[in-house]
């Protein structure tokens, strides 16, 4: 956060908690002043009574009563009303910040999504330029060509991963639910992002006919960000291993990296919408924070669930379970 938002957020804070603390003291106050108020009332009508009166042991119980009557009222109004005071407070702060986070957050989407689409779009250019232009020796026509190809593949990913998030959350996404054979998926994955990544070491333990019901392009998306991001955040050399296998009826997927890993208070918050470990001007690596948010809820969508542990030595381990209504043997 820069300090100009961070300085509006504590001025806003101050202001909202003195106006609290002013509305707590006023009625305090208030509460108060008609408990002595009533006291008052009730002296007075004590000195107006005549000790001859012969109703007098009854008049005096009855302004003894009202009193007290009077005191339980202004303690249940006053309670009931600190209460219902202290409870919306709450609730207004935490909207409240919950809406300046997100606006901060959804700023940093917009300059990241900005640079995130120029960047290739301005690499490919120069690239197919450059081929036009020069005649140049196959090997580094490969080279270039291999180069744009990738940039093409970001771009691809971060169109679709912008395009079906707001599709998801819009609702007009109409999830396709079929057969279809994860293992495959996942292998073919793999054998492209080999092909891209040739020399990075790949560790693939993918079991065979494993099968799921449920939408090819989503979890296409999901297995790719996955992978993606393993690349993204680890070493060049540094191996990186899928893994799916079927134990009864749970589906397990896993990519295992060996980079700097995900510091254990924020293991949850990497899965919320635009989040990006570190700020803006520290990260060095390119994203926008919308890739783990639409992993979580594509698995939420197919009925799974998504975590990412410590992998041991060192790096990260997203491990991705979905639970299957019928096994092969049935
Ligand atoms: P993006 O990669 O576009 O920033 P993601 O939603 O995919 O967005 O990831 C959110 C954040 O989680 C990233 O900014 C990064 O800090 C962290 N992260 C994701 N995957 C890994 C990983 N394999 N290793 C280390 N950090 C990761």
């Amino acid at each position: 956060m820069d300090i100009f938002t961070k300085k509006r957020l504590a001025i806003a804070s101050i202001v909202y908690w003195l106006l609290l603390a002013y509305i707590i003291v006023a009625l305090v106050w208030w509460f108060i002043a008609l408990e002595k108020q009533n006291d008052r009332m009730a002296q007075y009508k004590f000195s107006e009574l005549k000790l001859d009166d012969p109703a007098f042991q009854i008049k005096y119980q009855a302004i003894a009563d009202e009193e007290h009557i009077k005191d339980v009222q202004y303690i249940g109004e006053g309670a009931t009303f600190l209460i219902v005071i202290l409870i919306a407070s709450i609730f207004v702060y935490q909207a409240v910040r919950r809406q300046i986070r997100l606006q901060y957050q959804q700023e940093n989407f917009m300059m990241a999504i900005t640079h995130e689409l120029k960047t290739p779009i301005a690499v490919a250019k120069l690239n197919l330029e450059t081929l036009l232009k020069y005649s140049l020796s196959d090997e580094k026509k490969l080279k270039m060509l291999q180069a744009t190809l990738q940039e093409t593949n970001r771009l691809n990913t971060l169109v679709s991963n912008i395009l079906v998030s707001s599709q998801l959350e819009g609702g007009r996404y109409r999830m396709a639910k079929e057969e279809l054979e994860l293992s495959d998926l996942v292998k073919t994955a793999v054998s492209e992002f080999r092909n891209r990544f040739p020399d990075r070491p790949w560790q693939c333990e993918v079991e065979s006919e494993i099968d799921i019901n449920g939408d090819p392009l989503l979890l296409q998306i999901l297995v790719n960000n996955l992978i993606e991001n393993a690349i993204k955040y680890s070493p060049k050399e540094a191996p990186i291993t899928i893994k799916l296998l079927q134990k009864n009826r749970t589906i397990l997927f896993q990519v295992i990296d060996e980079g700097p890993g995900i510091p254990g208070n924020e293991k949850k918050q990497i899965f919320e919408k635009f989040y990006r470990i570190g700020n803006e001007t520290t990260r060095t690596t390119k994203g926008t924070g919308l890739g783990l948010y639409l992993c979580k809820k594509i698995v939420e969508d197919h009925n799974g669930q998504i975590k990412v542990t410590d992998n041991l030595p060192r790096g990260s381990n997203f491990m991705v379970s979905f639970t299957v209504k019928h096994t092969h043997e049935q």
